[in-house]
This record gives C-alpha cells, sequence and structure tokens, in this order.
C-alpha cells in the first residue's frame, strides 16, 4: 500500500547522515563524559563540539546551550526556575501555547499562587501587541512566555517586537522554539530572548533531545537534581548518541535551509491549490493559507464534512496509508477538543474535522495528489 506522510510537525524522519553519525558514537564512543579515562573524555569533547556547533547556529556563546530531554523538559526548565528562582510573580502567555508551557503554567499557578494573563488574540489566533504591551506595564516581575511557531497552525510570533516590548518594561522573555529552529534562521543577538526551548525530533534529528538556550547571567537554577552534569543545571548522564545526532541534523538543517524552503513552501501552495479545487468549501484555520506571518511547514484544513463523519476521518485516511493529524500529536489520544481551534473558530466550525497536514523535504507532488484524491474521496462518500 502506498504511505504518505504528512505530520512532520508531530515528529520528523531522521536523515541517514544523522542515523550515522548516531550509530556511530554508540558503537565507538560510549564512554560517560563524567569519567576521567580516555573514553569519558572523549564522550565529553563529542558534547562540547555539539555545544559549539548548535551556540554557532544561533549566535550564542556555548556556555548559554544546556542540553535536555527535549522541548517538553526545556521550556519546563526555564518557566519553574523563573518562579522558583527569579522572582517572577506574573506569568503573561497566550491560551494557544504547547501544553508543555501552558500545563507548567497552571501548576506554577498553584503552587505559588501567581498571577496568570492570558494575551489577548486576533481571529487568526496572532496575538494583540499592544493588549502585550498594557499587560507588560500593569505588572511587575513578569515572565512572558509566547510560542515563536505555533505547531498547529503555523502562526509566526514577531519574536523580535515582543522581545523589545519585555525590554522595555524589565520582563523575562522565555519563547517556546520547537516548531521554529531548524525551519527559520535565528539570530540570538538580533532578540531580546532568555530563553527557548529546543527540540532535535523536529528538524530531521532523534527524539528524546533538545536543549535550553538560557541567556548568560539569567540565574537560571536546575529542574532535575543529581549529578553535575550541564554545569550543575540539568543533572543525568547526557544522551551523548543523541545529542550528536542533534548537533548533525541542525547543521544539515541550516545547510539547506534555503533550498529547503522554497520546495516545502512551493509543496504548501501546491496542496492549498489543489485541495481548493478539488473541495470548494473547504477553508484553512487560522491565516496558514496565506504566507505572512505563518510558516511554510504545515496547514490546518477545515472540511465541509458532517460532524458525524468526523471521528472516522483520520482512521479512514490511516487505512489509505495517510498520516497526519488532528492538532498536536501530543494530545491526539485526549477526546478533547484542540485548545488551539477552541480559541479562534467558530462554534458552527468546531463541529467540522480539522487536519493538520505538516510539511518536510521529503514530502512530493505526488504525495499531494494522493492525498487530495483520497481525501475528497471520503469527503464525498
Ligand atoms: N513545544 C511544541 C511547540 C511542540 O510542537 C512540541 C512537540 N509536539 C513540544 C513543545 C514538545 O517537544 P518534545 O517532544 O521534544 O518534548
Amino acid at each position: 500500500m502506498k504511505t504518505v506522510y504528512f505530520d512532520s510537525a508531530a515528529t520528523t524522519q531522521l536523515i541517514p547522515e544523522v542515523i550515522e553519525e548516531i550509530t556511530n558514537v554508540m558503537k565507538t564512543d560510549f564512554g560517560n563524559p563524567s569519567s576521567t579515562h580516555s573514553y569519558g573524555r572523549t564522550a565529553k569533547s563529542l558534547i562540547e563540539k555539539a555545544r559549539k556547533s548548535v551556540a554557532k547556529h544561533l549566535n550564542v556563546t556555548a556556555a548559554e546551550i544546556f542540553f535536555t530531554s527535549g522541548g517538553t523538559e526545556a521550556d519546563n526548565l526555564a518557566i519553574n526556575s523563573a518562579v522558583r528562582d527569579l522572582g517572577v510573580t506574573t506569568i503573561i502567555t497566550s491560551k494557544i501555547e504547547h501544553h508543555a508551557v501552558l500545563y507548567v503554567v497552571n501548576q506554577l499557578k498553584s503552587q505559588y499562587n501567581i498571577n496568570v494573563e492570558y494575551v489577548k488574540l486576533d481571529h487568526c489566533g496572532h496575538i494583540d501587541y499592544d493588549n502585550l504591551e498594557s499587560l507588560l506595564q500593569a505588572n511587575s516581575n513578569v515572565l512572558v512566555s509566547l510560542m515563536h511557531v505555533n505547531n498547529e497552525i503555523g502562526n509566526i510570533l514577531d519574536i523580535k517586537r515582543v522581545g523589545q516590548l519585555c525590554k522595555a518594561n524589565n520582563a523575562l522573555f522565555h519563547s517556546d522554539a520547537v516548531q521554529s529552529v531548524g525551519h527559520f534562521k535565528m539570530d540570538l543577538q538580533d532578540i531580546n530572548v532568555d530563553f527557548i526551548a529546543v527540540s532535535a525530533h523536529k528538524f530531521h534529528g532523534p527524539k528524546g533531545v533538545g536543549f535550553a538556550y538560557v541567556k548568560k547571567g539569567s540565574g537560571l537554577r536546575q529542574l532535575i537534581f543529581g549529578g553535575e552534569q550541564e554545569r550543575g543545571l540539568r543533572a543525568g548522564t547526557e544522551s551523548v548518541h543523541n545529542i550528536v545526532g542533534l548537533e548533525k541534523a541542525l547543521d544539515l538543517s541550516y545547510e539547506t535551509l534555503e533550498d529547503d524552503k522554497i520546495y516545502i513552501s512551493n509543496l504548501k501552495k501546491y496542496f492549498i491549490e489543489t485541495l481548493k479545487q478539488a473541495i470548494p468549501n473547504v477553508t484553512f484555520n487560522g491565516n496558514c493559507s496565506c504566507f505572512i506571518n505563518s510558516t511554510y511547514t504545515l496547514i490546518n484544513v477545515c472540511l465541509p464534512v458532517a460532524p458525524e463523519k468526523s471521528p472516522m476521518l483520520l482512521f479512514q485516511l490511516d487505512l489509505k496509508g495517510i498520516a497526519c493529524s488532528k492538532g498536536s500529536a501530543c494530545q491526539s489520544g485526549s477526546s478533547k477538543g484542540s485548545h488551539v481551534l477552541t480559541e479562534i473558530l467558530s462554534q458552527e466550525d468546531m463541529q467540522k474535522p480539522s487536519l493538520r497536514f505538516s510539511f518536510s523535504k521529503f514530502n512530493t507532488k505526488e504525495d499531494i495528489d494522493y492525498a487530495v484524491v483520497s481525501l475528497t474521496e471520503i469527503v464525498n462518500q
């Protein structure tokens, strides 16, 4: 059976060179990086090389990169410690953040009784920058946590503008950059951001590894207690092979970024055009169908289908070998609808099925033709 993968926002296919690097490290460089003998020193040097390389891509110092188990941990680390150790008493965030942010904020609210403000969103899910400024002016000891690229509807935050607003109002700024690093060039010297969270499996690297960028001198403290790894900020023996895999995947992503961006953007355009022709009443959630302030890597489609057909839709596509998702993969086991779409869609549109198709350089126009034909058949059944 033909299979096509349109779920790269959930996770990406590993690049063969990345697998090769990981395998080599697992075979030969298996020492514990904390050991002082040669095996340990070799493993340690691989980690430090990866740290330097990652730092260079983001134009920061290696000392500001801390490897973690992924994006979730990096989000948890920054937000928790900002409240526990840095005197933050108000968090300004939005209702369409990933749960790795929203649920941490909820937990901190009940544990420390902090004030939480949700910035207003427009009908496409973009934040209201004037409202953010008012919230910043009305509160003190603030952490702003706003994601760079939304994983469900693809909205891109004006991260530079938010950084400037935070700086002008003495607020700390954390951004979940899980869907942007590896897909967009980022110069952190140009953005006033204190913490970002990154995950390797979103840019063709391995799962279970990511990093936090922590601005020098921020005073952030550890979330996980134990050994002195990662200069005391993150205990636990480092996953050396995964860290090397992350390094390789990020190198390759940035090496081919401009070409990949053009290729994937064209696929997205083609998907939108062919889908509109095949299913004229289809709509696109947020403003993912235009390319302004929306990532080239995904579209979120609202289908003109009776609500009762909705539960079977993913299953029917799966039977045809098409992998896409209802929203964030992390929520697909949940019976609740998407918290992101709930914020931006009308009651009527919420009844209709919405699907996220997310792309990578491994997709082709033929994949899209197959998906559109299959989707049209299902919708017209
Ligand atoms: N933030 C966003 C925006 C994500 O898309 C994801 C992955 N679904 C995460 C955080 C969590 O990252 P990880 O899977 O590495 O824990």
